[in-house]
């Protein structure tokens, strides 16, 4: 792709699973004229997760059986064949990334960050240290991972994120972990395994079994393995509270909770509150719902800028959350052929995805609740 001024028919924003998903259910559509922009390298938000991190979906290669690995983003591809592991890193996702968009021939222009965005007559112009490119649709698929959520807390500054590395470093004694989701609890048991003792504080007790069947409100069942494991050793604390600040006090930190209580710790408290929409030079193409997540409509397009779509994480239809690979590519399909048809396009290929279980349009059949 050349970042000339002429027209493309649609441009992808990022090159994590979402970008590279989108742009390949785009190579479908015939004739269509596309790229995809990365700030960074292909798959840079898993380049640049803390090296103890892994997938929490597992990988396995189903595909023959219309069974597509829950972490491909392509209906012929799999991580579990092409990496050899069912819990990939995020080196290694990174390397199936780059290896898919080899074999593919995805046109990535990597190092090149997208500063603004323009709504045009006929599209959009889209700024980057390279030029202006212009596109007729745009899909951004930036991520969330650079925007974590804000704690709320008086003394954030005295913690660690989860999703920095310094997280993850050997902690002394008596830990404390601020939020008790997935991201809470993997590093939770990362520290208990190393020899510390946690303590976990979250007022919603999310690592309650009680939350239904979908994945995206209840532990993953390796998750929950690992909480099991790591309250067996009495090195493990569950407290259903929030934290409402965090003070130095001589050489440990003080976590105060809302019941009332304080926890007197060895090391920088860590927070893994969660992340948020990560629209960047967007979000003012977006109208936000009541709860702050981007207002889409039934193609993922924005409400208030007609053109622009949203693929990954991010995506929210009523109570749904599209927060995992095989939940958010199952719109990459749709959001092609919406662009496709717009561009009178020959959509037909995309039926592949539908058959590969890769496609869903109907989102009416989307919630998850199982009978045993
Ligand atoms: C800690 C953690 C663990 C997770 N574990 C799992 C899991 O086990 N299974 C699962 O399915 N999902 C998991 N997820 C969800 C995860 O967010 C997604 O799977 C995945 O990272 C989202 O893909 P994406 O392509 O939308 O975003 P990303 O992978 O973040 O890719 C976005 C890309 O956009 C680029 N970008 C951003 N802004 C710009 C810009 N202005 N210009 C150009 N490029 C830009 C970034 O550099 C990045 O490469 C996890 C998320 C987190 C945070």
């Amino acid at each position: 792709m050349s970042a000339n001024p002429k027209i493309l028919d649609a441009l992808v924003v990022g090159a994590g699973p979402a970008g590279i998903g989108t742009a390949l259910a785009l190579a479908a559509v015939e004739n269509l004229t596309f790229g995809v922009l990365e700030r960074g390298q292909i798959g840079q938000t898993f380049i640049d997760w803390p090296t103890a991190q892994t997938f929490l979906t597992p990988s396995f290669t189903g595909n023959g059986f219309g069974a597509t690995d829950l972490n491909a983003v392509h209906p012929e591809t799999s991580p579990a064949f092409s990496l050899g592991v069912d819990y990939p890193t995020g080196q290694q996702y990174a390397k199936y990334l780059r290896g898919v968009v080899k074999h593919f021939r995805v046109p990535v222009l990597d190092r090149t960050e997208v500063t603004a965005v323009t709504r045009k007559a006929e599209g959009f112009e889209i700024a980057c240290p390279r030029g202006p490119v212009l596109a007729r649709s745009l899909v951004w698929a930036g991520g969330e991972f650079h925007q974590p959520l804000d704690p709320r807390l008086s003394g954030s500054g005295l913690s660690d994120r989860a999703a920095a590395a310094a997280a993850w470093e050997p902690r002394e004694d008596r830990s404390v972990v601020i939020g008790g989701y997935e991201s809470g609890i993997d590093i939770a048991c990362h520290h208990v395994e190393g020899g510390a003792s946690v303590t976990v504080v979250d007022g919603a007790t999310p690592w309650d079994a009680g939350a239904g069947s979908d994945p995206s409100f209840r532990l993953a069942p390796r998750s929950r393995a690992r909480l099991a494991r790591a309250l067996s050793t009495g090195r493990l604390a569950l407290v259903g509270a929030h934290a409402s600040g965090i003070k130095r006090e001589g050489t440990k930190w003080v976590v105060s909770l809302d019941n009332g209580s304080r926890l007197r710790v060895d090391s920088r408290p860590i927070v893994a509150t969660g992340y948020g929409p990560g629209l960047g030079p967007v979000e003012h193409l977006f109208a936000p719902r009541s709860d702050g997540w981007p207002e889409l409509d039934e193609d993922d397009q924005s409400t208030i800028t007609p053109g622009l779509f949203l693929s990954g994480p991010a995506i929210r239809h009523g109570g749904l959350k599209f927060c995992f690979v095989y939940k958010f590519r199952q719109r990459f399909a749709h959001i092609a052929r919406v662009i496709g048809e717009r561009a009178g396009k020959d959509t037909g290929a995309l039926d592949a995805w539908r058959a590969a279980g890769m496609l869903t349009d109907d989102l009416s059949c989307c919630g998850v609740e199982c009978a045993c």
